[in-house]
């Protein structure tokens, strides 16, 4: 997710770096401003050579979990329902014998939550018998235990299961709902999809649902699913999506959870980015064209930029999908776009701000690879996924000086009078306020590696310490291990650790088997509990 909160400090952090990386290529001849403003390609940013740097294989981590997923879904118009079948295909790798299959329902806590509407899973029964299951509601109602009976998962051991659900769509602009805009409709639809918990030492994952986070973990498994809607919809996907008629086929081969998004005015572009397909699902009003067109073109930079710097994109394609969240929010190969601040959705080429446009899309498309790639428990490490993706926004996007990125700046001045502070800064003006800054918030010791609940004991250091703070540590660690050295390990660990789950020991372990350094482990320190 990214979070609204501009933390200052992270983007002031991005100085050294840039100042580095845009050494080789400013003309001195040109004016600050001019400086300031010149655009570059991926491809003239040049990243030091560093001979990489054997990590110790990512350990297999003993889960139980779901390995492939069969769902027959159908989006209901009228009656604002889902409804389908989710057939789902689990696999004991512990050396436990399993009793009961537990499946997370998030639905049942965000209508719960909203006070209205109601999400039933019935029929549970061992998929190709009749053997139906005994269900178990917990008090959070999005923990749902199946018990196995005699037929209980032995260790190595394999069973599919099938349920049936039917959900209220409620009406608002969250992650599950939906919103009209004139006659036209917005289904934004994601944890509202039965999926298997993970159960990963001794016991099942059941992580609250959080409203200002998130709490999903979930191995990447094999999604092949049937979406049906009113033909005139248009639906983006997370995976690979083929629609003909009314029934959308959704296919994805690793992918850790599904996310629809079906709209009757939305509209698709595409454009490539070096073999990754980048699709930009738009709502097609006329006042929208200068800020689709920025969007996507923001949607390719990050996809290039971080292609670079830290690995191979994991999928095929990547969606920016347009939404009416306050917040963006991560999917594997789709992304809910936000438009925040934003007060008329048909006419954003006058009132959005490109820089928040486009700094909201470089977050979320770094997620492609830190919770997409590399996987966490966003409960109790949310920074390693959101620390990064700050980072990736704020230290490597936001001050990539890309097309996208200086367009964004060059408009807003324009058109707004003003603009985010990245940007419009020299690099010299920010270089003088990092030491300050991070002393000053940072301070002595800034630990971001706690659990979500621990930071909901004082109010809003959630988002600053797990976004800014992870966005910092990472920083702090570029300048004292340099970048080439930084980036080699960067890619190394997400090589190690991709479509797995790290936690962050693995990441000290990668940094450190690169640079055991006392100043390094005295930024570690500085950091992590
Ligand atoms: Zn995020």
């Amino acid at each position: 997710m990214k979070k609204n909160i501009k933390k200052y400090l992270a983007i002031v952090l991005a100085v050294l770096f840039l100042g580095e990386q845009l050494a080789g290529c400013v003309q001195s001849e040109q004016t600050e401003q001019e400086t300031k403003l010149e655009s570059r390609t991926v491809d003239e940013i040049e990243l030091e050579p560093y001979e990489a740097e054997e990590l110790p294989p990512a350990g297999e981590r003993k889960t139980c979990r779901a390995e492939q997923y069969e769902m027959e879904i159908t989006l209901d118009t009228v009656k604002q329902q889902i409804r389908g079948n989710s057939t789902m295909t689990i696999t004991n790798q512990t050396e436990d014998t399993l009793g009961q299959i537990c499946v997370r329902n998030y639905a049942a806590s965000i209508l719960k939550e909203k006070g209205t509407g109601t999400s039933t899973i019935s029929n549970a029964r061992i998929a190709g018998t009749d053997q139906m299951l005994v269900t178990e509601t917990k008090e959070d109602s999005s923990v749902i235990y199946l018990q196995l009976g005699e037929r209980e998962l032995k260790p190595k051991d394999t069973i599919t299961i099938s349920l049936d659900f039917v959900t209220d769509i409620p009406e608002q602009k969250e992650k599950f709902g939906y919103w009209e805009e004139g006659e036209n409709r917005v289904y934004q639809l994601s944890f509202c999809f039965p999926v298997t918990a993970m159960y990963e030492n001794g016991k099942w994952n059941e992580n609250p649902y959080v409203f200002s986070g998130e709490s999903n973990y979930h191995s990447p498994a094999v999604f092949r699913c049937t979406f049906t809607a009113p033909e005139e919809y248009t639906v983006a996907a997370t995976g690979e999506e083929k629609t003909s008629g009314k029934v959308t086929e959704i296919y994805a081969e690793s992918i850790r959870e599904l996310a629809v998004v079906a709209s009757d005015r939305m509209k698709k572009e595409c454009v490539d980015a070096e073999g990754v397909e980048v699709n930009h699902y738009y709502l097609d009003y006329k006042g929208n064209t200068e800020y689709n067109k920025l969007s996507l073109m923001a949607a390719r930079d990050s996809v290039l930029l971080f292609s670079r710097f830290i690995g191979e994109y994991p999928y095929k394609e990547l969606d920016i999908v347009q939404t009416a969240l306050s917040n963006g929010m991560e999917f594997p190969g789709l992304v809910m776009a936000a438009m925040p601040d934003v007060e008329n959705i048909q006419k954003l080429d006058q009132s959005a701000s490109y820089t928040s446009a486009c700094s909201m899309i470089a977050h979320e498309t770094a997620h492609q690879w830190f919770y997409g790639g590399v996987g966490n428990d966003p409960y109790e490490e949310a920074w390693l996924d959101e620390g990064f993706a700050e980072y990736c926004e704020d230290v490597l996007y936001q001050q990539s000086r890309l097309a996208s990125a200086v367009e964004a700046v060059k408009r807003d001045q324009e058109r707004l009078g003003s603009s985010e502070i990245w940007g419009t800064m020299s690099d010299e003006e920010f270089h003088r306020d990092m030491e300050s800054q991070i002393e000053q918030i940072v301070g002595e010791r800034f630990i971001i590696n706690r659990t979500y609940e621990q930071y909901q004991q004082e109010v809003d250091t959630y988002s600053e310490y797990v976004y800014t703070g992870g966005s910092c540590f990472l920083y702090e660690l570029q300048n004292a291990m340099g970048d080439g050295k930084f980036f080699s390990m960067l890619q190394q660990y997400y090589r190690n650790w991709c479509m797995k789950e790290a936690r962050t020991e693995d990441f000290l372990q990668a940094v450190r088997a690169y640079d055991n350094s006392e100043e390094v482990n005295q930024i570690i320190t500085k950091y992590i509990a």
